[in-house]
């Protein structure tokens, strides 16, 4: 019989461990799943870690494992991704805002084939405005940068073994996730859902953290930025050289352009484009050197009883 994980990346989720453990393995239990339930503390400073030992004593289907610190959710998707051992593998928010019902059609639609079945959100639930803005300027960005429409995806997603072998394949460690499984090109279905209220806690990402990841994601799938600078650079050539035969002629002819105010505000822009231009070359600088130093996405410090392998550095499959 086919194994169904369900990846849970949790950050001070102590509240709600419990109320998603019995929620998922009723659903799944009543539908005769053969399920596992992996959940990633991605270095929470409450009880969440205790939580979910307790629910894996309980219930043997329950793993866990904890990150040294917060390594943010992307890498709490990996090491789940890395941990899981299903033949189809869900991922979804802890907080169950991503609603559990649909992992059934999800199930179901890669029981008839699909390799990929995207959750797209028919609505986004309640959000602060700012929230809402920005999400959706930040998709307008992200869907022109990758061709890809993304605003309505979500991290909500099944995907099957040989999909999530692909991902952990790859040796970058500035993932998107969300992007990545388009990128795969696999099979691919969609389902429409509801964001669920949150019903414990609080949501952790403040309008700042938002702003990082999003300007990180950009970066890391696309070098559109990059070629910005050189058509910005293309422009003030085409226009220094118009002005440069205009100041010129005008000299010959006697009648030097006067005045401070031209030289000024040439300045202020070229400096401007110039400065601008370097931020974006240190930008995918600052990636690159990331990327060299080579360092794990993740460190585990503890996991519950029923898992076994090396948990230091970075995870190690044992098979
Ligand atoms: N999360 C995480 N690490 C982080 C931030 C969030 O693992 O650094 C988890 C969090 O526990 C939840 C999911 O990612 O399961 C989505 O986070 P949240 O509900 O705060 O975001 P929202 O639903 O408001 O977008
Ligand atoms: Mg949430």
């Amino acid at each position: 019989m086919a194994l169904l994980s369900i990846v849970l990346p949790a950050y001070n989720e102590e509240q709600n461990i419990e109320n998603t453990c019995r929620v998922l393995s009723e659903l799944l239990e009543n539908n005769g799943i053969d399920y596992e339930l992996v959940f990633i503390s991605d270095g929470s400073r409450d009880g969440t870690f205790e939580r979910i030992r307790d629910a894996a004593e309980k219930n043997p289907r329950i793993r866990g494992a904890e990150f040294s610190r917060n390594f943010g959710k992307e890498a709490g998707i990996f090491a789940g991704l890395e941990m899981a051992a299903g033949d189809a593998v869900v991922v979804m928010d802890c907080d169950l805002q991503h609603p559990p019902q649909v992992i059934l059609k999800m199930w179901e639609m890669w029981q008839d084939g699909a390799q990929i079945v995207e959750g797209i959100k028919s609505g986004r639930g309640r959000e602060s405005i700012w929230h809402r803005l920005f999400a959706g300027l930040f998709y307008k960005i992200m869907s022109a940068l990758i061709k890809i429409d993304m605003n309505a995806s979500s991290d909500f997603k099944l995907l099957d073994r040989k999909v999530v072998d692909v991902l952990l394949e790859l040796p970058e460690r500035n993932t998107f996730f969300r992007a990545l499984s388009f990128w795969t090109g696999f099979q691919t279905k969609t389902v429409c859902y509801e964001v669920q209220e949150r019903q414990f806690g609080k949501s952790k990402w403040s309008f700042w953290s938002l702003m990082k990841y999003a300007i990180s994601n950009a970066t890391s799938f696309s070098t559109l930025p990059l070629q910005m600078v050189t058509v910005m650079g293309v422009v003030s050539i085409l226009f220094s050289l118009i002005l440069g035969v205009q100041t010129l002629v005008k000299y010959l002819m006697g009648d030097a352009v006067e005045g401070f105010t031209t030289v000024i505000l040439l300045i202020l822009i070229i400096g401007g484009f110039l400065m601008l231009s370097l931020g974006i070359i240190g930008h995918y600088i600052a990636r690159i050197y990331e990327e060299v130093k080579g360092r794990p996405k993740y460190i585990i410090s503890r996991v519950t009883e029923n898992v076994q392998g090396n948990v230091v550095g970075s995870w190690h499959r044992k098979d």
